[in-house]
């Protein structure tokens, strides 16, 4: 046996149960997509929740080598995550507690998110004590009410910010907010959130602190609202090949997880016999059935039982009776189809070998496809696919 076919072996042997394929590839086709999306401004890569499940540290280097400028993150333990994988990109992260530990972030160049002067205060305390000036970003609450600062504080937060920025605690970086309603085009709410984010950035400069860079658009805003680039989008699903706005399209991206998992046992069940849990499912006919080794522990929503199928053996086979903790039972029909233990089969993915996509499933559960792909997990394990060497612009 040569070397290759060696690795090659033991790869085999080494494929996991339930495996979560990364497509590094299709990460650099999005994000080149979103850069035409976004014309004149940057792009910065939403890599936040372990880039949507996604793993932050490959689709961040793939990101960034496809032609995103910036990462943006929520908390500072992602951002730190970033910076020690040796990325020197800007790195934003913008949802903290208060009394959050800044000061290993200062020191390490992240961007700070700040959406209060509580928040300032602490920030500026950890510039003093670490004799570095923080890098800011104000985040303004121009109407989600969640985030941002509030309107009754912005005055104060101005004086405040003020004082930081003279005393040389904090240079502010860019301003940034979040749209309500972006999936829902001309909703007149984003244009007036656009407005008091114009309105924020004239208070800042009227201060003497003008911003560098102002970004409001995800990706539903960046693919629909080219007004609303400002310098910069931020579109976290879209670059994970998930359409921001199924109703009306894919906007041509391309899914870049595909959920998968083999073949452990293939049998036959007799006419009139029951499959799984509560016997859910009886045969009407003799069959023969694939036992999958994934289950709602590894993120198959057990809210799901007899309701999908997994494409294996080259077509769709319905999944039957109850989704169990660790493992499904599908119908492979009276022939078994061909199916062998060790085969693959596919839950969702791009869609290239005939699966459903996480859309598909978004449709079944009743929910949106971020909750699909990042309530993925369990056992799950995720390969790389592309990306390094594959694939230049
Ligand atoms: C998650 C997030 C994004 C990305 O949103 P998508 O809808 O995934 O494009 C952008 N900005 C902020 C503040 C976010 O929290």
């Amino acid at each position: 046996m040569t070397t290759a076919e060696r690795t090659q072996e033991q790869h085999r042997h080494a494929q996991p149960q339930a495996e979560a394929v990364i497509d590094l590839d299709a990460v650099a086709d999005n994000v080149r997509l979103l850069r035409e999306y976004a014309g004149d401004a940057a792009v910065m890569a939403v890599v936040k929740a372990d880039a949507y499940n996604h793993g932050a540290v490959p689709v961040a280097k793939a990101a960034l080598a496809a032609g995103a400028r910036e990462l943006g993150v929520t908390t500072l333990t992602e951002a730190l995550e970033l910076k020690s994988a040796g990325i020197d990109a800007p790195v934003l992260s913008w949802l903290h507690t208060p009394d959050a530990d800044y000061a290993p972030a200062i020191v390490a160049g992240v961007e700070l998110g700040v959406s209060s002067p509580r928040h300032l205060a602490s920030i500026v305390a950890a510039a003093r004590d670490s004799g570095v000036t923080a890098v800011i970003t104000v985040k303004v609450d121009t109407g989600l009410n969640r985030g941002g600062v509030a309107r009754d504080e912005w005055p104060g937060f101005l004086r405040d910010l003020g004082r930081a920025h003279a005393e040389g605690a904090v240079r502010l970086r860019g301003t940034f907010s979040h749209l309500a309603h972006a999936d829902e085009l001309h909703h007149p709410e984003i244009d007036s959130q656009r407005d008091r984010l114009v309105e924020a950035v004239a208070d800042l400069r009227r201060h003497g602190m003008p911003p560098e860079v102002v970004h409001l658009s995800n990706s539903a805003a960046a693919v629909t609202r080219p007004d609303l680039r400002f310098d910069m989008i931020r579109p976290g699903i879209a670059m994970y090949g998930l359409s921001p706005i199924p109703e009306i399209g894919d906007y041509g991206f391309r899914p870049v997880m595909t959920l998968r998992t083999r073949v452990a046992l293939v049998k036959k069940v007799t006419a009139g016999s029951g499959v799984s849990y509560g016997h859910r499912w009886i045969a009407p006919i003799d069959t023969t059935v694939a036992v999958l080794p994934m289950g709602y522990a590894d993120g198959i929503r057990r809210n799901l039982s007899g309701r999908f199928e997994v494409q294996l053996g080259g077509r769709r086979r319905p999944q039957l009776g109850r989704v169990c903790m660790d493992q499904i039972v599908v119908d492979l029909g009276p022939d078994g189809g061909g199916v062998s233990e060790g085969d693959h089969a596919l839950f969702f993915g791009d869609g290239r070998h005939g699966e459903p996509n996480a859309q598909d499933w978004a449709d079944l559960l009743d929910t949106i496809n971020y909750e699909v792909v990042t309530g993925v997990g369990g056992r799950t394990v995720r390969t790389y696919v592309g990306g390094e060497g594959g694939g230049t612009e």
